[in-house]
């Protein structure tokens, strides 16, 4: 188990831009690989990012973050035991020595956490799942799969980021997953039939050159209806409102257009969409410095998730103060915004004993690797976002998912009996 070598390379994500990939290999000779994500409605709390800022790849590539891997990481790591993930996660936190991650940057840090992680189960020839969460990690989570992009991720009119199905009345991963393909299919075909485009945005959904949210959930009630399920009973709604990029002063300014609202009016728009359509769930409806408003709305809104993203970025100080100040009730979980597996973990176990629903996530800009999907199973994490059923970046979370609810037979749980 001990780590021999440490070697990072720079790679490119689903948007094209690089991103950090890591191995790490051990004495026995056995190794583990990971890359790390990125994102685009970034929240300000986030672990840091580090970017060159030269004028390569428009200030976007990452080579001293890989440097920092090549030499400071790997001097500090090197002779440590792979299998010790929270000492190997110590290590990297002091040696960067920030409050944010800011001198190695967070996605040199991460892709090391992981790879380790990787090389561990692999030398232990065990899934990455059944390394982390033991026999106990055995749920498969409801996808939150998104359909229809807005917001930031696609130029449309549509103010909201991401419009999202949950089916509920799944039997199984494998069935979610049926029943999600079909419905996005169907959205597909009426929005072909109705002369929209069908180009998809970031994260694989479609993004339609809608003139309002409204229409959105329209469209989605009758994809869901087409394929011949019921909104509402089989079938969910849930948003990722994004908001916390509309907030200045007080005022939140919608970004496709130009109405400006207060909290309680956005609070109160929010309400008017669940009154009308099947929502079950909506992330950021405020903005991520506003945890009185989350409050709120959790309140007003009693019954319905909502999912703190940009409000706790994975963050256990962040999530301590939204549970005291009854700040949402579902938290995203990012591993990338906080910047170790190891705090991931903790995060996570701090929602789960809170009565927190954990909600598993990709990023925007994402890569090959599977590691969510494993991660989200050995923690229990009741529901995962990984996009559309579109992009094999995306595609590649939920196919590992569906291997891994083959492997688990029947000790494996579809997140809703949990
Ligand atoms: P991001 O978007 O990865 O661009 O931040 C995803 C989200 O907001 O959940
Ligand atoms: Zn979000």
């Amino acid at each position: 188990m001990k780590i021999k070598n440490i070697e990072a390379m720079q790679i490119f994500d689903s948007r094209g831009n690089p991103t950090v990939k890591t191995t790490v290999e051990l004495e026995c000779g056995i190794s583990g690989s990971a890359s790390v994500p990125s994102g685009a409605s970034t929240g300000r709390y986030e672990a840091y990012e580090l970017r060159d800022g030269t004028k390569d790849y428009f200030g976007k590539s990452v080579l001293q973050a890989v440097g920092h891997v090549n030499t400071e990481i790997k001097e500090a790591l090197v002779g440590k035991y792979a299998d010790e993930q929270c000492e190997i996660d110590q290590i990297m936190i002091k040696s960067d020595g920030s409050e944010n991650k800011a001198n190695f940057g967070a996605n040199a840090i991460l892709s090391v956490s992981l790879a380790a992680a990787r090389a561990a189960a692999n030398a232990y020839e065990l899934s990455l799942y059944r390394y982390i969460g033991g026999i106990s990690g055995i749920t498969l989570p409801i996808p939150m799969m998104n359909i229809l992009n807005g917001g930031a991720h696609a130029a449309n009119n549509v103010d909201i980021q991401e419009f999202m199905i949950m089916p509920y009345g799944a039997k199984s991963f494998a069935h979610a997953m049926q029943m999600c393909t079909e419905i996005y299919h169907s959205l597909g075909r009426i929005l072909k039939e109705d002369d929209f485009s069908t180009t998809v945005g970031d994260e694989g959904g479609f993004a339609p050159n809608f003139d309002s949210d409204t229409r959105a959930l329209d469209y989605i009630v009758r994809a869901i209806e087409y394929a011949e399920y019921q909104p509402g009973k089989d079938v969910f709604i849930a948003l990722d409102a994004a908001v916390s990029d509309w907030y200045r002063d007080g005022v939140y300014t919608l970004p496709k257009r130009e109405t400006s609202l207060s909290r309680d009016e956005m609070i109160d728009y929010f309400v008017s969409l669940k009154a009308k359509y099947p929502i079950i769930s909506i992330e950021d409806p405020l903005s991520e410095t506003d945890f009185e408003g989350f409050a709120l709305i959790t309140k007003e809104m009693r019954g319905t998730q909502i999912v703190g993203d940009d409000l706790f970025v994975t963050n256990e100080r962040r999530l301590d103060r939204g549970i005291s100040e009854h700040a949402a009730n579902a938290i995203l979980i990012k591993p990338n915004q906080i910047g170790t597996l190891t705090e991931t973990i903790n995060t996570v176990r701090l929602a789960r004993r809170n009565g927190y629903n954990t909600v598993m996530s990709h990023r925007s800009g994402e890569t090959e690797d599977t590691s969510i999907a494993d991660i989200a199973v050995a923690l229990n994490c009741t529901q995962i976002k990984t996009g559309a059923p579109c992009r094999s970046e995306r595609v590649a979370k939920y196919n590992r998912l569906l291997e891994i609810e083959r492997e688990l037979g029947c000790a494996g749980a579809y997140g809703k009996r949990n």
